[in-house]
């Protein structure tokens, strides 16, 4: 193994040395498997090759001072994993499978897990797929679940930077009773056009708005949106929206700093009204919003005029990050240790 530079380390792919497979054949989960291969070889009439049964996960593992490996509120990963399975007709994994294959593919990879005190982490990708053989449109009779680790540094470089987003106008990413709410590869092939449109304009991501009236806000690509005003975390609620365990998180916390929390439909032009506002989700954990453009109208709202992140997202922000370090007491039971 090559020397990492922790602190360098780029949010993306970094090759470790195993990753851990379990099948479901015949209507049940077998033994788990380790494999050294980043190759997976599959039936050319997979479903999840044609009709799209696909789903996964995303976590991370955190070393803390005390060098010990933490797992943050993996049990809620597990059960979205089961509930994404559900939603499109796949083998549902145990939540204890689950749990014994993520703890296996830290500890075959501990060397990867970056040392604390770098920012960095140990991303935990769980993948679902139809692997058995249709040719009409039905769901699979066999599943793979597979997990690699890839160690990541922090999503921002220079730090906590606000940045800017794109309301699209012409692109929804969910339908309001389709598979928004679930975390299924599905929503972000749909998401790429726009996306990468946005990127070429100069912007960090999309926010989408709900596909049925186009006047509420629903989420910001890979990550749910939030505001601040008058001492009240406020975060959309909608049909469509994928339920992030780091809003989830967030709520909480901002209830425990004696904020209200408000779960509701929020309009475009509310945004006029915010203090801060900002996407949060597991890579980035919190992502301050400076400027968002609609690319239809050219109407911007404008964030952080100093150019730094607000001071309410910079406390949720670091409350959440010293939990999942291990710097501040876990009082919702949050934190597992790999063991
Ligand atoms: C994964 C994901 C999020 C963030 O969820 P976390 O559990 O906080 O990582 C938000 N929106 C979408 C569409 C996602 O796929």
């Amino acid at each position: 193994m090559q020397n990492i530079e922790w602190s360098k380390l780029p949010f993306g792919y970094f090759k470790t040395d195993y990753n851990v497979r379990c099948f479901y054949r015949n209507g049940q989960w077998g033994e788990i498997e380790v494999s050294s291969s980043e190759i997976i070889n599959i039936h050319m009439a997979a479903t999840c090759l044609h009709y799209g049964q696909e789903a996964f996960e995303g976590m991370k593992a955190y070393r803390g001072k005390d060098e010990r490996i933490r797992f943050f509120r993996w049990e809620d990963n597990a059960k979205r994993l089961q509930d994404s399975a559900e939603g499109i007709m796949m083998a549902k994994p145990p939540l204890d499978l689950f749990h014994k294959m993520i703890t296996k593919a830290v500890r075959l990879n501990e060397k990867y897990v970056p040392p604390y005190g770098h920012g960095a982490s140990l991303y935990i990708r769980p993948l679902l797929v139809g692997t058995g053989a249709q040719v009409g449109v039905n769901p699979a009779k066999e599943y793979m679940l597979l997990i690699f680790v890839t160690p990541v540094g922090p999503y921002f470089k220079e730090g906590f930077n606000p940045v800017s987003i794109q309301i699209a106008g012409d692109y929804d990413r969910a339908a309001p009773q389709g598979t928004g709410n679930i975390k299924v590869g599905g929503n972000y092939a749909g998401s790429l056009q726009p996306t990468e449109r946005a990127k070429a304009e100069g912007y960090a991501a999309v926010l989408f708005l709900d596909a049925k009236e186009n006047k509420y806000i629903d989420e910001a690509g890979p990550a749910n949106f939030f505001g601040i005003k008058n001492n009240t975390y406020i975060t959309p609620e909608s049909t469509s929206i994928l339920p992030s365990i780091t809003n989830k998180s967030i709520m909480q916390l901002a209830k425990d700093e004696g904020m209200t929390v408000e779960q509701r439909k929020v309009p475009v032009e509310e945004l006029e009204t915010f203090e801060e506002i900002g996407a949060c989700g597991t890579a980035a954990i919190i992502t301050p919003i400076r400027k968002i453009t609609d690319r239809k109208t050219g109407k911007t709202y404008e964030f952080c005029k100093d150019g730094k992140a607000g001071p309410v997202s910079t406390k949720l922000y670091k409350k959440l990050q010293d939990i999942q370090y291990g710097e501040e007491t876990d009082k919702h039971g949050w934190i597992t240790f790999v063991e």
